[in-house]
């Protein structure tokens, strides 16, 4: 009997999903191959988590070859899919090119940092996508703080423990809300000895935080914050970023050495390169996640433009929750062009969100009931650990530890600023160029080449020289 071969790209939310779904309908049948770039799942909802100090970056990944027995893994990032051949090219992490055929191909390989013409962004900026930007980010922070209370005079001090976060979404609410307790944490009086605290800003051009969310999520998520210190500005956007700060579109220039670019995504940019139609970067599907014109193509997640069959019209959001879920219908469908059940059509009612802002707080509406106060953060943890596939026990030890324990005020600098660049289409590897220093000094090494899919216009940050 000929196995078919099936070859899914990428195993985040969507990819994970559809190869664990796959290796029980086809046990046997069929051939499961999982190109990704690294050999694990990244649970990204909890990358605030990180990036502050509460979880160490291993809890929030789970292990392909340990939880998928089933599925061959291949490590390396696609680079080219030939639509006619069945034919997917790819290049490891050691540079090497690679060549796949598949009877079934299912794309979901996600999305990557939104980047907007703003002057300085490119190079003064990080989003926060991966764990490379989180890992960057938690040293970054930790010896701001430290530098800022050795700086020789006030102002410099004031600068190096000020925070920008442009984009009041689920990330940006996130990381600003967890941020402004780790430095609390870190700088254990409140303030510094000269009398200078750590400032927070959080800004978005919306009119409200969350603006994609339920009213009251946004305010609830507003209260909290603004009720921590963070200096919350609506209506407000980035006008240039330059190494010494972020001037503001209302003229303010605000000294920093930290802007966290977190104004939302685009759809990874392997599916521009596949010539078939796309809605706003995200390659359309039909409601049976498949592409037109090729019935043993399909595509989920952030990188799919999936019909929302309850708001005709639109397409479903880019959300961990829709992700999941697609990549179950995908491995139905998949499943049914090979003879094993019947295809379905794509539809999930929302059921509400949830939005954690650090410590004991929240915002949740699950089943459309507001929740705000610690009750909306045992549902937010709840919902996280039920959400991810594995490594739960790890996750819930680390929370009561951080519960218990005074936050662990230590960077080592091995992730540094142009390891994590903004202008990448692989957020979730860290790139090492040619001419960078490299903790690891493997940088003669011909193998440790930059992966051909990234960009390379980020320099290595003054900021980062201690
Ligand atoms: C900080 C943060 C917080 C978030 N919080 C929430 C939240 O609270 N609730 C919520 O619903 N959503 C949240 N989201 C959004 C959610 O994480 C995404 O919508 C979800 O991850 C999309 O799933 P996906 O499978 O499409 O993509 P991903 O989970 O991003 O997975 C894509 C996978 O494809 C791989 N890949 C990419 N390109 C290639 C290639 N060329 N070749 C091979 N592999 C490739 C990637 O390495 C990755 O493993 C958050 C996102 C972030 C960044």
């Amino acid at each position: 009997m000929i196995r078919s071969r099936i070859v899914i790209i990428g195993a985040g939310f969507a990819g994970y999903r559809t190869a664990h779904t796959l290796s029980r309908l086809a046990r046997g049948k069929a051939g499961i191959t999982l190109l990704n770039p690294t050999d694990h799942f990244l649970h990204l909802p909890l990358l605030p988590h990180v990036a502050t100090g509460v979880l160490e970056p291993r809890r929030v990944t789970v292990s392909l070859p340990g939880t998928l027995p089933d599925v061959r893994l291949v490590l390396g990032e696609a680079d080219g899919v030939d639509l006619e051949q069945h034919k997917v090219t790819y290049t490891d992490p050691e540079g090497t090119r690679g060549e796949l055929s598949y009877d079934r191909l299912v794309l979901s390989v996600g999305s990557a940092n939104k980047l907007l013409p703003v002057p300085g962004v490119a190079e003064h900026t990080h989003g926060f996508r991966g764990l490379p930007e989180a890992l960057y980010l938690r040293d970054h922070i930790t010896r701001q703080v430290e530098l800022a209370a050795a700086a020789p005079d006030a102002e410099t001090c004031r600068a190096r423990c000020t925070f920008v976060v442009a984009g009041a979404g689920h990330t940006g609410v996130g990381l600003a809300a967890h941020g402004r307790l780790f430095t609390d944490a870190l700088v254990r009086k409140g303030a510094l000895w000269n009398g200078i605290r750590p400032r927070w800003l959080l800004l978005d051009t919306a009119d409200r935080v969350l603006p994609g969310l339920d009213e009251r999520l946004s305010a609830t998520a507003d209260r909290v914050l603004r009720g921590r210190g963070v200096d919350v500005r609506t209506g407000t956007s980035v006008k240039e970023a330059t190494p010494e700060g972020v001037l503001l579109d209302d003229g303010e220039f605000i000294g920093t050495r930290t802007l966290a670019w977190c104004v939302g995504v685009r759809p990874d940019p392997l599916v521009a390169g596949l010539g078939r139609p796309l809605e706003r970067g995200r390659l359309r599907v039909d409601p049976w996640l498949s592409v037109p014109g090729h019935p043993e193509v399909f595509a989920c997640g952030d990188a799919a433009a999936v019909p929302d069959q309850h708001h005709p019209g639109r397409y479903t959001p880019m959300t961990a929750r829709h992700a999941w879920r697609q990549g179950a219908t995908a491995a139905h469908n998949v499943a049914a062009t090979l003879g094993h059940g019947t295809r379905r059509r794509y539809r999930h009612r929302d059921l509400g969100s949830t939005v954690d802002l650090g410590g004991a707080k929240a915002a949740a509406n699950p089943l459309g009931i507001p929740l705000s106060g610690p009750l909306a953060g045992a549902v937010t943890r709840g919902h996280h650990l039920a959400a991810m596939p594995g490594n739960r026990v790890r996750v819930a030890a680390d929370w009561l530890l951080d519960a218990l324990l005074p936050r662990q005020a230590v960077q080592f600098g091995l992730v540094r600023s142009a390891t994590a660049p903004l202008d990448t289409a692989s957020p979730g590897l860290a790139r090492f160029p040619a001419a960078a220093p490299h903790p690891t000094d493997d940088r003669h090494d011909p193998h440790a080449q930059e992966p051909s899919r990234h960009r390379a216009n980020h320099r290595e940050d003054p900021h980062d020289q201690q």
